[in-house]
């Protein structure tokens, strides 16, 4: 099914990314997870692609799995080191998985290269443009707090409506804990032209030092009520997962009651945090 079908439903939907294996790591525990994570009925799934060194073939074979568990899958896609060819060769093989629904992702350049990648393309927006002929539902990735490397919001938010005007039916935000930060920005994507629906991306922190590191490293703004909850409980796995569970619940409540319907949880692979969120929100989805 295409995500954007799902969206037009126009009902409140959590759906739920995952990583597949990595290089050489055994699939099972990933397919235990996928398997625990659909008995959650998330509206879809979708499975990274070349991110924190999974093996990029088998982001196919985990969604082609995703969908064999009856939920739909989103395959992530990145083209900094890809060629016309080698995308050529992804798009054969998602056709032949089956896979209706495609992330198009520039991707970062992994940490041993610098400089020309030899690739055939820059920007995401170039892989929209050779994927739409393709007949696949397409999503791409937007920033609430403007993408690392662009000096100014509202260039990022050019470049976004024109990869969007390439071809996304749907756009996916970087996780954010400050929802106020995600609705101001929702408005200018709207006041620019950006019309397509946008999910909103939430990460469950259930690991204190962890996230500090990545919001370090994406420029990700931690409210001093957050902060406040590593401080206390980060050195507790188990009252911060509590607490992390909470805080998430919290934010996906609220983005509800204020219109959002479309609401995507980095799992990172834990089947329970998502399973306690979704008992949390059962009579808001459900009902
Ligand atoms: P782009 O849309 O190409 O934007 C990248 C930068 O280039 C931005 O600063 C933008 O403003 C600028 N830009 C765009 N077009 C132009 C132009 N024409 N001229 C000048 N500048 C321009 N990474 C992975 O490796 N695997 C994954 O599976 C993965 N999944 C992700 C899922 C989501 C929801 C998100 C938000 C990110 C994900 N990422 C993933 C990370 C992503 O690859 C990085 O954030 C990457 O740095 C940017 O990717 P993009 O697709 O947003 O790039």
């Amino acid at each position: 099914m295409k995500i954007k079908d799902i969206l037009a439903s126009g009902r409140p939907t959590v759906s739920f990314e995952i990583f597949p294996p990595r290089k050489d790591a055994p699939f099972e525990p990933v397919r235990e997870a996928v398997t625990q994570l659909a008995q959650q009925r998330p509206a879809f799934m979708s499975v990274t692609y070349g991110a924190s060194g999974n093996a990029q073939a088998n982001t196919v074979q985990i969604a082609s799995f995703v969908q064999a568990c009856g939920v739909p899958a989103l395959a992530h896609l990145t083209c900094l080191t890809a060629t016309r060819g080698s995308i050529a060769g992804e798009v054969d093989a998602l056709h032949k998985a089956g896979i209706e629904n495609v992330l198009c992702l520039r991707g970062d350049l992994p940490k041993d290269v610098s400089g020309p990648t030899g690739g055939d393309f820059a920007h995401a927006v170039d892989l929209v443009r050779a994927l739409r002929p393709a007949g696949f539902c397409l999503g791409g990735a937007c920033y609430p707090e403007c993408h690392p490397e662009c000096d100014h919001m509202e260039d990022d938010i050019i470049h976004l409506r024109d990869k969007v005007a390439a071809g996304l039916d749907f756009v996916t935000t970087q996780m954010f804990f400050d929802n106020n930060i995600f609705y101001r920005y929702l408005s200018k994507l709207r006041d620019r032209g950006v019309t397509v629906p946008v999910i909103a991306g939430i990460m469950p922190v259930t690991n204190g030092r962890q996230i500090a590191r990545i919001c370090r490293i994406s420029g990700t703004y931690l409210p001093s009520r957050f902060k406040a909850i590593v401080d206390r409980y980060g050195d507790r796995p188990a009252a911060m997962l509590d607490a992390g569970v909470a805080y998430a619940t919290e934010q996906i409540v609220d983005l509800f009651a204020n219109g959002i319907n479309a609401v995507h949880i980095y799992t990172m692979n834990r089947a329970e945090v998502a399973g306690r969120i979704m008992a949390n929100l059962r009579n808001i989805v459900g009902g």
